[in-house]
């Protein structure tokens, strides 16, 4: 390849696999080149932000329901509870029937009595029906306060869950709502990738590609107080020097992450702005 272009950028440091040397010619000058992979940068951190948004999106409004199908679970066991307890005021209701059946046919027995001794012997009958009818009254008593607590258990969740609908229905829609404006805010990154993307040098995109794959969010990095931004080691005066002579591109050579001089590249933004302005992100 001939070499008549603004930098031969020699990328020092190891990266397994990766490419070494001369980053190609032509395209855009370096300073313009190191721009754009700050913007891929940006976009590539964005886009993984909204996709990972968007596939959460239906964990977070099932996350959202829960509150509501706990709800709908503690009312399912309370009617059950409910019914059971009806059905044992039902069955108490009939013991006092069949107490109070004996005790009247007890009693009409009585003028069959004929001695003092059978007198006694009726009375303490009667009066063990009344025992037990007594007995079985407080213990259906017990349970009709059970059977209107229970109501107002229901009464009082099925309120609940009616507001608890209302709300998560409000978080559903606000989640799908949210989830549409990712969508559409990820088209507009990926329109906008694919426009960056051909102005990159290719070896410079696979460099960057494999240093992203490698340090996930920060494959590019800005130099600060004499050290790289990403790994923080120092780096060499003379690298510094090479750096802002924007000739060459060079990475760490601890982290290997491609290092840029943070000045020159918000110059060329300020002269990029001022030129024309960039088109505003897309908005929800
Ligand atoms: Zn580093």
């Amino acid at each position: 390849m001939a070499e008549q272009t603004p930098y031969k950028g020699q990328v020092p440091g190891s990266i397994p696999g990766g490419p070494r040397g001369e980053l190609g010619v032509g395209g855009l000058p370096l300073k313009e080149q190191l721009e754009q992979l700050i913007r891929l940068q940006d976009i590539d951190n964005r886009r993984g932000i909204l996709r990972n948004e968007i596939d959460r999106s239906p964990e977070r409004i099932e996350f959202a329901r829960q509150g509501l199908v706990e709800k709908q679970k503690a009312l399912a066991r309370v009617h059950a509870e409910a019914e059971t307890c009806n059905q044992q005021k039902r069955e108490k209701e009939r013991d006092l029937e069949t107490c109070e059946e004996r005790l009247s046919k007890t009693r009409s027995r009585q003028s069959d009595i004929k001695t003092n001794k059978e007198y006694q012997i009726h009375l303490q009958e009667i009066e063990n029906l009344k025992t037990e009818k007594g007995r079985v009254e407080e213990e259906l008593l017990v349970l009709m306060e059970q059977l209107e607590e229970l109501k107002r258990k229901e009464a009082d969740l099925a309120q609940d869950i009616k507001t608890t609908e209302e709300s998560f229905e409000l978080e559903r829609q606000r989640l799908e709502k949210q989830s549409l404006a990712f969508s559409g805010e990820l088209s507009a990154v990926e329109k906008e990738r694919e426009m960056i993307l051909p102005t990159v040098e290719p070896k410079l995109l696979k460099l960057y590609q494999q240093l992203k794959n490698l340090h996930r969010e920060l494959a590019v990095v800005p130099i600060q107080h004499g050290t790289c931004g990403g790994c923080h080691m120092n780096i060499p005066p003379q690298m510094i020097a090479e750096v802002r002579s924007r000739l060459r591109i060079l990475t760490c050579t601890q982290c290997q992450r491609i290092v840029y001089w943070p000045v020159m590249v918000e110059q060329a933004a300020a002269v990029r702005d001022a030129g024309s302005p960039q088109a505003p992100a897309a908005s929800s």
